[in-house]
């Protein structure tokens, strides 16, 4: 299976680094754990910086896209799909810390697939949809829940920095089985979610339409699907690994804010 990754090749590179930084590489994830440059040129995985596996413009998240979440939370099942955005400034990288904001009492994991975009594009057709997909990763749509409840939207309950982890690679969509996902997530080592993603209220295509129907997309953006039930508080120390089966496992451990 093909994995794309990004990199730095110094430590101090902040995680939300942009392409342009010099120091930020893409790479393939080769199966005997070394990374392939472009230029032929390798490196250990553990003499880099791993960064978020995606560079976007936008974050586009889907809201209550699995019925029995929205219940959970006694939330009414949506009739259209409910979108928001989080910061570019809320990514993180496949092991680094989740910051656990002092503003907040509850912090939650939402376990997603994320779909990573290929092409620049507007106004497409469900059917159509499939052209501007380049591949699929793992996201962990962390959420300050009694903030975005409290504010009636959810752009602080949902844009904290850290609060988006993607990784820690995306794969091409030829060399997957969307249909088969299953997103499951763990907390400590147990298992909070695991829904199939053919659960979705809005399929993928459907959202893709959704979307454009509003907003150009460009390639590298990030639609996070949304989350299946069983969605839950995280505390300081905390290690949450969200895995998409047959794509992979995003983890991170929740730190307190300093
Ligand atoms: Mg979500």
């Amino acid at each position: 299976m093909t994995r794309y990754i990004r990199f730095a090749l110094e430590p101090g590179v902040p995680v939300t680094a942009p392409d342009a930084h010099p120091s930020v590489r893409r790479g393939l994830l080769e199966e005997d754990g070394r990374i392939r440059m472009p230029d032929g040129a390798t490196a250990a995985l553990n003499q880099v910086k791993l960064l978020p596996c995606v560079s976007p413009s936008k974050i586009v998240c889907v809201g209550r896209n699995y019925a029995d979440h929205a219940k959970e939370l006694g939330n009414q099942v949506p009739t259209e799909p409910i979108l928001f955005f989080k910061p570019p400034s809320s990514l993180t990288a496949h092991g680094a810390a989740i910051v656990h904001p002092a503003l907040s009492e509850l912090v939650s994991f939402e376990g997603e697939v994320g779909v990573v975009i290929g092409a620049r594009c507007r106004h497409v057709k469900a059917a159509n949809a499939e052209s501007v997909i380049a591949g699929y990763t793992v996201v962990n749509d962390i959420t300050a829940r009694d903030i975005q409840k409290r504010d009636g939207q959810w752009t602080r309950g949902k844009g904290f920095d850290t609060f988006c982890p993607v990784g820690p690679w995306w794969t091409p969509k030829e060399e997957v089985d969307f249909a088969s996902f299953r997103v499951k997530t763990r907390v400590n080592g147990e298992l909070k979610q695991d829904a199939p993603v053919t659960d979705m209220l809005f399929p993928v295509a459907a959202i893709l339409e959704y979307v454009t129907a509003v907003m150009t997309l460009e390639p590298g953006d990030l639609i996070a699907t949304g989350t299946p039930p069983g969605v839950g508080p995280l505390a300081v120390n905390d290690t949450v690994a969200v895995e998409v089966t047959g794509l992979g496992t995003l983890e991170n451990t929740v730190a307190a804010q300093r």
